[in-house]
């Protein structure tokens, strides 16, 4: 079964093409099953080119519905955002994040920023920040409302090196993956980084080969997530060899047959 859970659209503003469009070249590019997940807003903050104005929000929702019915004897369409969580935040975020859990089919786990307003692991990060990032990611994970675990190796967009900090961030995001029973994201999109010179050799930066080797050793569920920003890469699927052969010896455990049930809060 082709499926994709990680599907942007234009609002986030690093994306093109319209909704529809991504569920034309879904369908030319053989998928069953095409989630929606783009960039949850943030409430009360917004940063152009990053994600939607939580003004948006109610046209996301009624878009990706409208299409799910359009194109329901094609591909089924299934609705969902990539939510980040910022335990530092008032708990009215929290609730915000519960309050799109019900208006959704499944929320990902994708944390690009320490905060509303902060770093973007992109962009920059120090070595605090990537102890935040895995303490993000266990509120995430046990918070009992998340399906998957989006580029969880995405912070080595600018680390340098795959060392000891990023090793120890590596094992304890493969034990909360064990604890919590929840899939990892093998994402396909960190081509678009180009491959960079890393001591352990000429990789993307994620999917990290030292990280993928520790999710091979548990044998932890991956789930593949093209993270489209365009609609063409639906078409094309250069990206997926490029990826497997970067992993290329790993025994991995992806679920190609995958579908996130409905969650509900811990
Ligand atoms: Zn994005
Ligand atoms: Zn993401």
């Amino acid at each position: 079964m082709k499926n994709n859970f990680h599907t942007h659209t234009a609002r986030c503003g690093h994306a093109i093409g319209s909704d529809e469009d991504y569920v034309k070249a879904a369908i030319d590019g053989g998928f069953e099953i095409l989630g929606f997940s783009d960039h949850i807003p943030y409430p009360g903050y917004f940063r152009q080119g990053e994600r939607m104005h939580e003004e948006e929000l109610e046209d996301y929702y009624q878009s990706v519905q409208a299409l799910k019915i359009k194109y329901q004897d094609q591909i089924k369409i299934m609705m969902g955002l990539e939510v980040e969580f910022h335990p530092q935040r008032d708990p009215e975020y929290l609730n915000f994040i519960k309050e799109q859990l019900e208006r959704c089919d499944y929320l990902l786990c994708g944390q690009h920023d320490t905060d509303f307003g902060g770093t973007d692991f992109a962009r920059g990060g120090n070595d605090e920040e990537l102890r935040q990032y895995l303490q993000d990611v266990e509120v995430a994970l046990s918070s009992g409302m998340i399906a998957y675990l989006a580029h969880p190796d995405y912070f080595m967009i600018t680390r340098p090196n795959w060392g000891p900090l990023e090793d120890e961030i590596g094992e304890g995001i493969v034990a909360l993956a064990k604890k919590y029973q929840i899939p990892l994201e093998l994402n396909l999109n960190g081509v678009r980084y180009h491959k960079r010179h890393y001591p352990q050799g000429d990789f993307y930066p994620y999917p990290f080969p030292a990280f993928w080797q520790k999710v091979a050793r548990e044998n932890c569920a991956v789930v593949l997530g093209y993270d489209v920003h365009d609609p063409e890469l639906l078409r094309d699927q250069k990206r997926e060899a490029l990826i497997l052969d970067q992993l290329q010896g790993l025994k991995l455990n992806i679920l190609r047959d995958w579908i996130p049930a409905k969650k509900r809060p811990a």
